[in-house]
């Protein structure tokens, strides 16, 4: 198979880039030629996902993306050991799911922190390099829950809906920079995330998708490697729903 190696020279962070989607991330921008920090709170699985990677350049970072004094270390360390940042995927997130009247403090604010205050502290740790060079591309992985919203999932839905409007607000804000920003959302993906739904679920959730399958973090990382790529160069501030149709 020929490739194009077309982010060749780049630097390109990808948090949660250890498991599911974030790695198929990582794979595949390494096979497009970037360098790639491989950020995780879990440093041994952040380590194993860096050297499995094609290609030269890879490291593994360990790292809490809702903590925004890792995040400000994490960006130098990878500056320092791999170079300037060139593009920034912001992948990590969780859900902890329940009832809104049973939704605990601390579940609210976790996946608040983590999905949307994560992408937050990383895009404000790397702004000032990719203004400086005038270069750099954001993406950030939401979902279609943040467009649709979903019973039961009150702070994970807000937290993907507030990443749309971060997604846009980043564009316009740095777009005279040449600093690109946009969102892939997902719909259900094979990963350790929707490993325990129950198989009545599953089939349930086939029959609502068009495509009648449930999606491949390659699915996902397919369209993240182009929105970080030169083909995209005309294109920041947009939402893509990689869901195989469930979310039209
Ligand atoms: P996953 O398999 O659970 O992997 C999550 C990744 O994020 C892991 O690498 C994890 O590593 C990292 N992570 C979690 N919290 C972190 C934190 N505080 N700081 C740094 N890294 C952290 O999840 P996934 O299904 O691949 O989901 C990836 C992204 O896609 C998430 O944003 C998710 O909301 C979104 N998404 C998933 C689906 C789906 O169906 N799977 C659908 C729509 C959107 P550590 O545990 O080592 O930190």
């Amino acid at each position: 198979m020929t490739d194009t190696s077309e982010l060749a020279g780049g630097v390109a962070i990808v948090t949660g880039g250890s498991r599911g989607i974030g790695l198929g991330i990582s794979r595949a921008l390494a096979r497009g030629g970037a360098g790639v920090a491989v950020v995780a709170r879990n440093g041994e699985r952040a380590a194993a996902a860096a050297a499995e990677l094609e290609g030269e350049g890879h490291a593994a970072h360990t790292c809490d993306v809702a903590d925004p004094r890792a995040c400000r270390r994490t960006v130098a360390a990878v500056e320092s050991r791999q170079g300037p940042v060139t593009i920034l995927v912001n992948n990590a997130g969780i859900a902890r799911d329940n009832i809104l009247p049973r939704m605990r403090d601390e579940d609210w604010s976790r996946v608040i922190d983590t999905n949307l205050g994560g992408a937050f502290n990383m895009i404000r740790a790397v702004s000032r390099g990719m203004m400086k060079r005038r270069a750099g591309c954001i993406v950030n992985v939401t979902s279609v829950i943040g467009l649709v919203g979903n019973a039961g999932q009150a702070n994970y839905a807000a937290s993907k809906a507030g990443l749309h409007g971060l997604t846009r607000t980043v564009a316009k804000e740095l777009a005279s920079r040449n600093i690109r920003c946009n969102a892939v959302a997902p719909g259900f993906i094979r990963t350790d995330m929707t490993a325990g739904l129950p198989e009545a679920r599953v089939r349930e959730l086939k029959e609502r998708i068009p495509a009648g399958r449930l999606g491949e973090p390659a699915d996902v990382a397919g369209v993240v490697r182009f929105l970080a790529g030169p083909e995209a160069g005309y294109i920041t501030g947009q939402i893509i729903a990689v869901d195989g149709g469930m979310a039209m």
